[in-house]
């Protein structure tokens, strides 16, 4: 693998403002290594006066090019960026590696291939779409109108993004909003600034995007993504993160009613059924948990088993658990790498206290490994003997840290997997396939997997009930998410 500072040798890293590469005016900021706790260089810093110059170009790219009327220009440019994102494959994957901590194998899939591949999809999509429709003629109040149905791109975008999938969640937002017809102002992570600055390089130097169509802007400043939320020449702001941070993001939005899109957080259940194959779905929840240290708003962080067999569950999950060591994210083989930082690793270990101040009983795991001094590592952690009114099983902990529950039965099962503020997503196992269909279609979450069926594909829509979102993500819903729709009606 190439080296993880091809994009800037001994330079730092500069924000992209209308069409052109520059330095942030609040200077600099260090990014990490979470696997060693090295600094791997520097980012531009981006202050309110940069972020108005983004958000300003995103509005003329807008308003005085063609850009929102011309698909075939559109479609030609996201294909373009996936050819370059393909053959810069090499550096941008060391990079997300060496940034995030994202153990490599995952980024042969949804860590980086697969988003780029579905970058295709949008760009396929928006050269089919039905971009008009005829209502046909009525007569209204006497007066004959055809009427046609337009869709039409919503304007500026604020695509405001997290840490732990910087290019799953970038290229979510971009691929359809750009196809849509929309030009965005991105701002990603501050934990992540190199993956967002590395896909700004690429757009200046190697691409056909029109000056101001795409802008990134990063920042160690959180109030710059606050910002962003009120300018009133955003039309859409589109916010993955935290439900706190949502909540924020709408609050500020509501100023000056913009429409908003929010994917938040979650804490996902995986209900066992009593004739499922309960050492194998205890491994497999083991396993989904581990993935990038348990950093997915979308993993089942709950595993519910049935009361009669909870000492079973609680044996097989941990055998299944202590195989699944932290590694160093570069090493092929490795599924948990390190959390994000420090910070990230306080809060973690902040409920793992907390656990067994509720009554819980940490089973496997619960530490720091000994192998690694360095970077932000947690073990893979089961813990037994709570109940679900606990905070640790309400409450999102984005580490590699099961809740184990035991349920009396589905209807049982249906209902402790609904109680919770969240509803993003889930899983379900047992044998009889309509009995796990028909508690799937019971548990209220934007996507469920039965049997270990996997839900995530450029063509599914995927989102959150209750306080994990609003809106979809992906898919041809996704798509629409960026439009606006408008009726004109003419004579007859
Ligand atoms: P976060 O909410 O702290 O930050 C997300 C982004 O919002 C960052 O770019 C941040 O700078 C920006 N931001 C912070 N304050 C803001 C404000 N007041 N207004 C506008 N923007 C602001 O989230 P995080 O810690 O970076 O990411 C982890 C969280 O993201 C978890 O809760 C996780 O569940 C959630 N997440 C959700 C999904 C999903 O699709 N549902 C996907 C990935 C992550």
């Amino acid at each position: 693998m190439s080296s993880h500072n091809a994009f800037w040798r001994g330079e730092s890293s500069r924000l992209l403002v209308d069409g052109t590469l520059r330095h942030g005016r609040a200077g600099e900021f260090p990014t990490l290594n979470p696997a060693t706790e090295e600094v791997l260089g520097l980012a531009a810093n981006a202050d309110a006066a940069d972020l108005d110059d983004a958000v300003g170009a995103a509005r003329r790219a807008f308003d005085d090019t063609d850009w929102s009327r011309d698909t075939a220009l559109r479609t030609g440019c996201l294909r373009q960026l996936n050819e370059v994102l393909r053959a810069h494959g090499d550096d941008l994957r060391a990079l997300t590696v060496a940034e995030a901590g994202v153990p490599v194998a995952l980024t042969y899939g949804p860590q980086l291939d697969i988003p780029v591949a579905d970058l295709m999809w949008f760009a396929d999509l928006a050269d089919g779409y039905a971009w008009s429709q005829d209502l046909g003629v009525a007569a209204p109040m006497g007066v004959r109108s055809r009427r046609t149905v337009r869709r039409e791109p919503a304007g500026v975008i604020a695509a405001i993004t997290p840490w732990n999938f910087p290019h799953q969640i970038t290229f979510a937002k971009l691929g359809p909003a750009l196809a849509a017809g929309n030009t965005v102002v991105l701002k990603p992570a501050p934990d992540t600034p190199w993956c967002a600055a590395a896909l700004g390089r690429l757009i200046a130097e190697k691409t056909d995007f029109p000056p101001g169509v795409i802008n990134i802007v990063t920042s160690a400043d959180h109030s710059i993504g606050a910002r962003l939320t009120d300018d009133p020449r955003v039309d859409l702001v589109s916010f993955t993160g935290s439900t706190a941070t949502g909540r924020s993001v709408m609050t500020t939005a509501a100023r000056t009613l913009k429409k908003v899109f929010l994917e938040l957080g979650g804490k996902s259940a995986c209900v066992v059924l009593d004739d499922a194959d309960l050492a194998a779905a205890c491994a497999m929840a083991a396993f989904m948990v581990c993935t990038h240290a348990g950093q997915g708003c979308a993993l089942a962080t709950r595993l519910l088993v049935p009361r009669t067999r909870y000492d079973e569950a609680v044996e097989a999950t941990v055998a299944a658990m202590s195989r699944i060591r932290c590694g160093d994210p570069t090493d092929r083989r490795t599924i948990c790498g390190p959390l994000i930082s420090a910070r990230q690793r306080d809060r973690v270990e902040g409920y793992l206290a907390l656990a067994a101040d509720e009554g819980g009983k940490i089973v496997c795991g619960g530490g720091r490994p000994a192998k690694h001094p360095k970077g932000f590592y947690v073990e893979p952690t089961l813990i037994a003997g709570l109940t679900n009114d606990t905070r640790v099983a309400r409450e999102e902990i984005f580490g590699p840290v099961l809740v184990i529950l035991p349920h009396d039965g589905d209807d049982d099962a249906v209902r402790i997997a609904n109680d919770s503020p969240y509803g993003l997503s889930g899983a379900v196992h047992g044998t009889d396939p309509d009995r796990a269909r028909s508690v799937a279609a019971r548990i209220r979450t934007g996507t469920l997997s039965v049997n270990g069926a996997v839900w995530y594909s450029a063509d599914a829509p995927f989102g959150g009930y209750k306080q994990s979102g609003i809106g979809r993500e992906m898919g041809v819903a996704g798509f629409e998410e960026y439009l606006e729709t408008k009726l004109i009606a003419e004579p007859a």
